[in-house]
């Protein structure tokens, strides 16, 4: 089922939920990357649902896209901005694809005869697609984490068939680590572990005993809390791992390698590798604190209310913001609130630049085309994100025709100027689970656009999740007036770049750079759109600026 002498690490978490698992996981990748170890992540998602793809920002954050167009959960967006990898769908699973494969194949009489269980058959089913991930990527180690908490119902299947694979492999292949929460108790200024020892029991009583305990807390973990712990959960005194609380998330394999995760990991696990090489991330982490000047972005969205909801998008900033020494300073802007307010340019004033974001329906959209106007006209960076990319050309459309009219079939499916409908192959579709036009499509950018000063290259690949395009009835008198199509399918047929000519920079992708960003490798779209911001807030940037990041060669240049 596995490969030959594949390594397994096992992430669970206990006591509350959002103790920063994802985080700590995507660290313990990077801890491995740093020792040459080749890895791969794996999400065991327990919910119901087939992928997060159907549900709302508000229930599940952001949905992350792979290359090979999963719709995924957002943690996947920590780990391959953590691990600098691109993952694929195998990374990504849940109990709604694991029964419906099940039953897919019960139906098809694959079990003629047999009574289909939870174990072993739907237990087989999740070792089965933790092996795939693993034969697929020929990683040295895999990791999976297991969503939700330790307790809840609908964790028992997956981490039943963890327990039966550290079973079959033994304990030199397989690690559980286990990411619980030390409450502090502020009238006695005390840190308290039961939680911890009650949720250690509870995985016991599944059969697993934990070999590593990561311990989040707001607080530092004092010695004597940390023999504790060692003694009633009975781990090694070394696999008490404290996780304070960090002022940002890129510092925590710092910390977990600070605490010797990283060394006892290997250990554990024979795994003959090179001496941990952290440099880089270092000055990573070292550059975002040391930062000061602050560049002021607005994310104009309908979802503004839960941050998760636009995560791989802030990332993006951050990262092209430290690439140019600035803080990034975030405005969440509600675009329901732009909609009905008179005064609605107030809430946008004092940004040096404007992002819209992805997002679906009506609701919000109008506030979104008010955001792109005042960009527009008051020469404010803009970049538009699918969405905000449609938003960008309905809205410039709207100016160019001099009607209100303009708009997309998606927002009103009568109007006169439909300048993005939606797309050809779409238009028979039922389903909206994984029906979109999803994942990495090539993208041939056009040369003197300022796509191209980005890129500095002709072919790009970008991550795709839309329904809609641009209209190309609409390409040539829009064209004449000012727009210019800087990336298209290599075909010319669809649009993936809309750019506004006599503008600082206002950009729009139909596809969605922010999956691509990379804390030491900054996108160019949003390394470029932050440049801008930072001319916009009236400050000359360095030319080198960004240079002494780790970045590919090519990486840092300010927009044309
Ligand atoms: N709703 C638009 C479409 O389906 C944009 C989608 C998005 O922003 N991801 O084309």
């Amino acid at each position: 089922m596995q490969g030959a002498d594949t390594r397994y690490i096992f992430v669970s978490g206990g006591v509350v939920s959002s103790v920063g698992k994802g985080i700590t996981v995507a660290s313990i990748g990077r801890l491995l990357k740093a020792r040459g170890v080749s890895v791969c992540i794996v999400k065991l998602d327990p919910y119901i649902n087939v992928d997060p793809g159907t549900m709302s920002p508000y229930q599940h954050g952001e949905v992350f896209v792979t290359e090979d167009g999963a719709e995924t959960d957002l943690d996947l967006g920590h780990y391959e901005r953590f691990i600098d990898e691109n993952l694929t769908r195998a990374s990504n699973l849940t109990t709604g694809a694991v029964y419906s494969s099940v039953i897919g194949r019960e139906r098809r009489g694959d079990f003629l005869g047999g009574t289909i269980q939870v174990v072993p058959h739907i237990t087989n089913e999740i070792k089965d697609r933790i092996g795939r991930a693993a034969r697929q990527t020929g990683a040295q180690v895999v990791i999976a984490e297991v969503g939700g908490t330790v307790g809840d119902i609908e964790c028992l299947p997956f981490l039943e068939a963890l327990r039966q694979m550290h079973r079959e492999l033994g304990s030199e292949r397989v690690l559980f680590v286990h990411v619980t929460l030390l409450p502090h108790v502020g009238a006695t200024r005390e840190l308290k572990t039961k939680p911890t020892q009650h949720s250690v029991k509870e995985l016991r009583s599944i059969g697993i005993q934990p070999d590593v305990i990561c311990t989040r807390s707001d607080y530092p973990v004092p010695d004597d809390i940390r023999d504790k712990i060692a003694l009633f959960c009975d781990v090694d005194r070394r696999a008490v791992i404290p996780l304070e609380t960090s002022d940002t998330i890129y510092d925590v394999p710092l910390v977990l390698e600070r605490q010797g995760l990283g060394d006892f990991v290997v250990e554990r696990l024979r795994l003959e590798c090179q001496p941990s090489d952290l440099r880089a991330w270092e000055g990573l982490v070292e550059r975002s604190r040391t930062v000061k000047e602050e560049v002021v972005i607005g994310i104009v969205g309908k979802y503004v209310g839960l941050e998760d909801a636009y995560i791989s998008v802030r990332e993006s900033l951050s990262h092209a913001a430290w690439a140019h020494h600035r803080k990034l300073s975030l405005r969440f802007i509600d675009a329901q609130e732009l909609e009905r307010l008179d005064e609605w340019e107030h809430a946008l004033e004092g940004l040096h630049g404007i992002v819209v974001p992805g997002g679906f329906g009506y609701r919000g959209v109008e506030g979104k085309i008010r955001a792109a106007r005042f960009a527009r006209e008051h020469g404010i960076p803009y970049l538009g994100l699918c969405l905000g990319m449609q938003v960008l050309c309905i809205e410039f459309a709207r100016f160019a025709f001099g009607t209100e009219d303009a708009n997309s079939t998606e927002f009103d499916l009568f109007t006169k100027y439909p300048v993005i409908d939606l797309l050809p192959e779409q238009r028979d579709v039922e389903d909206k689970g994984a029906t979109m036009r999803l994942g990495v499509y090539p993208c041939a950018v056009h040369p003197g656009t300022r796509a191209s000063a980005a890129y500095g290259a002709t072919i790009v690949f970008e991550r795709h999740r839309h329904r809609y395009e641009f209209n190309n009835d609409f390409r040539e008198p829009l064209q004449a007036r000012g727009l210019v199509f800087s990336g298209t399918s290599p075909d010319g047929r669809l649009v993936e770049v809309a750019e506004v000519r006599d503008h600082p920079f206002m950009v729009g992708s139909q596809f969605h750079p922010e999956f691509k960003s990379r804390p030491n490798r900054p996108h160019p779209l949003f390394r470029d759109f932050v440049a801008a911001s930072v001319v916009q807030a009236g400050e000359q940037l360095p030319l080198e600026a960004a240079t002494d990041v780790d970045v590919e060669p090519s990486a840092p240049r300010l927009a044309a």
